[in-house]
């Protein structure tokens, strides 16, 4: 199966200006964005291995503008190169809930599409897109470093046309997606990301943002504990007696 078979849900696109200078100033930004990405590679499996060549010089992926970041708050792209056991699953969740929008996510591996060769293992979860909205896939175990170099030539023409757009899927139904999350983890599962503040800051708050699921949330949260130093107060040795 081809990377450009396998369905990814597409969220409605932002909406469009209606001023033709304001529409070529959103071309121009989308242009830009496109070409400067930051890529946090999320090794959760053997697929990880292909990486490392498609970065460095034989494939040489900062030609295309694509950088790898070590923090999710300054990374545009999140990899998930492989299999995802349900522990590592919540790790990705609260690496993607840190990353700003517009955020992207690939799937890396056929793992990360319905569970590969694990898809009876009790501990891997078997679709990433149904925990987090999944932009593209490069199917394959492992995909070799031409087809991740052809799939973010994919996505990088997706955001210059102003297609990839699946961030938005996740404030617009995150009720669905919190659902998947606690079938997996339990009904007490909480991260410390205020999705909710964050749909209603980027103006994305639908009808499905809400429900069920987050009402769960806010029965079972329980604010973030402070952190306390305990410093012991010790007798400073005197050096000169
Ligand atoms: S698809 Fe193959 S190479 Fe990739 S994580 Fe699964 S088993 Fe490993």
């Amino acid at each position: 199966m081809g990377i450009r078979d396998i369905p990814v849900r597409q969220a409605p696109s932002p909406h469009k200006s209606t001023n033709p200078l304001g529409r070529v100033f959103d071309e121009f930004l989308r242009f830009c964005q496109s070409r400067s990405l930051f890529i946090l590679h999320y090794c959760t499996g053997c697929g990880a291995i292909e990486l490392p060549p498609a970065m460095t010089s034989r494939f040489d992926m900062e030609r295309l503008g694509i950088q790898p970041m070590v923090s999710p708050r300054q990374a545009d792209i999140l990899l998930v190169t492989g299999y995802v056991s349900v522990k590592t699953l919540k790790r990705v969740i609260l690496t993607y809930e840190q990353m700003p929008a517009p955020k992207y996510v690939i799937g890396i591996c056929s793992c990360t599409v319905n569970g590969g060769m694990y898809w009876q293992s009790y501990a891997t979860a078997k679709k990433l897109n149904d925990y987090l909205p999944v932009d593209l896939y490069i199917a394959g175990c492992m995909p070799r470093p031409e087809a991740v170099i052809a799939g973010m030539r994919d996505l990088r023409r997706n955001i210059e046309r102003g297609t990839a757009n699946a961030w938005r899927d996740y404030f617009l139904r995150y009720d669905h997606y919190l659902g998947n999350q606690q079938r997996l983890f339990g009904e007490t599962w909480q991260t410390p990301v205020d999705v909710i503040a964050e749909a209603k800051h980027y103006n994305l708050l639908g009808k499905e943002t809400q429900g069920e699921h987050t009402a769960r949330l806010a029965r079972h949260q329980k604010p973030l504990e402070a952190l306390t130093l305990n410093l012991e107060l010790r007798e400073q040795p005197t050096l000169l007696k």
